[in-house]
């Protein structure tokens, strides 16, 4: 019986693997295997940097409007203020108004926001 001719999941290599005694194999070598591990282990540290980045912008842009005393803020305002509505994790569900509502937290302050009025609203202490 022939054997598929696979390619090594390295990225950087892509060889195909033509002589292989398992077909777990992914790799041609041990040093493809652990190159490939390094990039992904690489990639996924960026994505983690960039959160952590953007979730600090995001504290201190709603910072910023609570010294304004502005509890009620549109998404263009935000915007200019460094937040990025597209770096927000972990929601909780509550009830506001009958509705279901995701709310955020970053550190102490709490909001969440309205997609249709494109406004985020932040939770009093
Ligand atoms: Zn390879």
């Amino acid at each position: 019986m022939k054997k598929i001719i696979k390619q090594c999941k390295n990225p950087e290599c892509k060889d195909d693997i033509i002589d292989y005694k398992s077909s777990k194999r992914i790799y041609c070598n041990d040093s493809c295997r652990n190159r490939a591990g390094y990039l992904k282990r690489l990639v996924e540290n960026k994505e983690f940097d960039l959160v952590k980045k953007h979730t600090k912008l995001n504290y201190q842009a709603l910072e910023k409007c609570i010294e304004k005393s502005a509890f009620e803020v549109d998404f263009k305002t935000l915007n200019i203020l460094g937040f990025d509505i597209n770096y927000l994790t972990n929601p909780k569900l509550y009830k506001i108004d009958n509705e279901v509502t995701s709310v955020y937290s970053i550190k102490e302050i709490q909001f969440y926001y309205n997609k249709t009025k494109e406004i985020i609203t932040i939770i009093k202490q």
